[in-house]
């Protein structure tokens, strides 16, 4: 079956998404979602893009699925310490901005599966390293988890993260315990985190995603995810693993796995954001994930935006 092209790429987003600022955090991430699609705007994407915004927070009984009660009540709550266990700030906005990212999540999951030609997004991060008895590493919930859990609870679906952020993420191995049926809904050896730099990286990559076309093309993983988080790109602070072609090229390939997997048969495909952090200038973060939905709309869509961001060099680099 080969599909057809679909027009736009609908991007799951309302403002609730993003708290009203940083509050000092050292993490900015928490308003990535605003300011990401502030930038948006301003390109040759945003003829192509479709701002869908009638989802749904996560409840309580979602959360329930990837933690325990008294972590979630708390963050619901604001009970000290745990509500604070990611090391961001509480306050009902951020808290209602958590419950929104994994409502933005689940239901870009479930709209790329009901209508696979797409491409969905939910510009979104904070999601792969809570664990269920608390938040870390700027992430509070598992988003993940509770996506994943939903959609093998009431559909029988079975999901491939590709979590390119340049941090392993661990909410999903560190779940399976607390929740068996997680190796069903992400069996092992679906959760993709490259290791390496450079061409290493890449190489590692390229096996992953080998694998991941074998498990889709024998029915074995019915929907993928992608999340390139830009802190594995050199010039991030927190990142080191590629140069900004290679960072590229590392979606491209994805894409054109799903590209060549979607002549035979549906895949569908959600993307998402995850971390990325530069003082110096944040624009360098925006413009690559902006470059990277660029690089699917030519592969899945068959749009050239022309679109090329500036990623500037830090200063002493
Ligand atoms: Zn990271």
């Amino acid at each position: 079956m080969v599909s057809t092209s679909p027009q736009t790429l609908p991007i799951f987003y309302r403002p609730e998404l993003a708290p009203p600022d940083a509050q000092g955090n050292y993490s900015k991430s928490p308003t990535k979602p605003r300011r990401f699609m502030e930038y948006l705007r301003t390109t040759s994407l945003w003829p192509h893009i479709r701002l869908i915004d009638d989802f749904q927070k996560v409840t309580r009984e979602d959360l329930l699925l990837a933690h325990v009660p008294n972590y979630v009540d708390a963050m619901i709550q604001g009970t000290q310490p745990l509500c604070e266990s990611n090391s961001l700030r509480w306050s009902p906005e951020f808290r209602d901005s958590v419950l929104y990212t994994s409502g933005a999540l689940l239901a870009a999951l479930q709209a790329a599966i009901a209508a696979p030609d797409q491409v969905t997004m939910a510009p979104v991060s904070g999601f792969h390293h809570a664990t269920p008895a608390g938040g870390g590493g700027f992430c509070t919930f598992s988003g993940q988890v509770v996506a994943a859990l939903r959609l093998y609870r009431e559909q029988g679906l079975r999901g491939a993260w590709f979590d390119l952020d340049g941090h392993m993420g661990n909410s999903i191995e560190d779940s399976r315990a607390f929740a068996p049926d997680l190796n069903q809904a992400i069996a092992r050896g679906c959760n993709v985190n490259p290791l390496g730099q450079h061409a290493a990286y890449l190489a590692d990559l390229d096996k992953q995603i080998a694998e991941i076309r074998r498990r889709l093309l024998a029915g074995q993983v019915d929907y993928v995810a992608f999340a390139h988080g830009a802190d594995s790109h050199q010039w991030d602070q927190l990142g080191h693993q590629c140069t900004t072609e290679e960072w590229l090229e590392a979606g491209r390939r994805i894409y054109a796995m799903v590209r060549e997997v979607r002549e035979t048969k549906p895949v569908p495909l959600t993307l998402a954001l995850f971390g990325g952090y530069r003082d110096d200038h944040p624009e360098s973060v925006l413009g690559l994930h902006a470059m990277d939905l660029a690089e699917c709309l030519a592969q899945l869509y068959g749009i050239s935006t022309g679109f090329v961001a500036e990623v500037r060099s830090p200063r002493g680099a």
